[in-house]
C-alpha cells in the first residue's frame, strides 16, 4: 500500500519512513509527491497545526492519486505563551536556519523559570482535495539553554525529555520515534489507515 507524503524536510520524512517500517512493516511504503520540489508550496494560512496540515494534505492530495498525508508539526514553550508553535520553522525569520530558529527561542525563554515545552504534531490525509481524517498528539519536555546531541533535526538537541534521561538531539532516531509527537500522531494514522483505508481509498492495495 502506498501512502503519498507532501514533506520534503528531509529529517521528516527520514522519521516518517522509519515509523512506517515499524508499525506497518511490508504493509505501507511512504512516498514522497513525485516532483514535490518543483511545485510551489501553499502558504500556510492556518490557526493551528491541523489546519495547516489540513490545507497542505488538500492542495497535495489534488496532485497525486491515491491518499496522502501531510503535517504540521512545532515547538510549543509554556512560558513563551506557546510560541513559537506553528511559527517553529521560521521562527527567527523566513529563511531562518535551525541554529539561529534555537538561539531565538533560547534567548527569548531565558527569563523564565517554567523550562516546560512540548512538541506538538498535526497529521491530516486527504484524498483528491478533500481532508478525511486528522491525527494530532505532543510529547512534553523541558527546554534546555544549550543544544546537546549531534541527532535529529530542528528543535531537538534543546529538548530534554525526562524518561530517557537525555536531549532528543542525543536520542537515536529509532527510541525517538516510539514517543514522539511525530511517532505517535503517525502511529495513530496507520492504526486508522490500516483499519479504513480500503474503505477510503478505492485504489489502495495496488
Ligand atoms: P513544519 O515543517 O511547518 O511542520 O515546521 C516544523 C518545524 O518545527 C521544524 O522546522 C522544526 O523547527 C520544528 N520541529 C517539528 N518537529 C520537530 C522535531 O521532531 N524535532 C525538532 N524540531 C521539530
Amino acid at each position: 500500500m502506498i501512502l503519498y507524503c507532501a514533506s520534503t524536510n528531509p529529517g521528516k520524512l527520514r522519521e516518517f519512513n522509519l515509523i512506517a517500517e515499524h508499525y506497518a512493516a511490508g504493509q505501507l511504503e511512504v512516498r514522497a509527491v513525485p516532483g514535490l520540489a518543483a511545485i510551489a508550496a501553499p502558504e500556510e494560512t492556518g490557526d493551528s497545526f491541523a489546519a495547516n496540515a489540513s490545507l497542505k494534505a488538500d492542495y497535495y492530495s489534488r496532485l497525486c492519486d491515491g491518499l496522502l498525508f501531510a503535517d504540521d508539526s512545532g515547538l510549543a514553550v509554556d512560558s513563551l505563551g506557546g510560541a513559537p508553535g506553528i511559527f517553529s520553522a521560521r521562527f527567527a525569520g523566513e529563511h531562518a536556519t535551525d541554529q539561529q530558529n534555537n538561539e531565538r527561542v533560547v534567548r527569548e525563554a531565558a527569563p523564565f523559570p517554567d523550562r516546560t515545552a512540548h512538541f506538538i504534531c498535526a497529521i491530516a490525509v486527504a484524498r483528491r482535495g478533500s481532508t478525511v481524517q486528522v491525527f494530532e498528539d505532543r510529547v512534553t519536555g523541558r527546554l534546555l539553554d544549550s543544544p546537546q546531541g549531534p541527532n535529529g533535526f530542528g528543535y531537538d538537541p534543546l529538548f530534554f525529555y525526562e524518561p530517557f534521561g537525555a536531549t532528543f538531539g542525543e536520542t537515536p532516531a529509532e527510541r525517538k520515534l516510539l514517543v514522539s509527537h511525530r511517532g505517535k500522531a503517525m502511529a495513530r494514522m496507520i492504526r486508522w489507515i490500516l483499519a479504513n483505508g480500503s474503505t477510503v481509498e478505492g485504489t489502495l492495495g495496488q
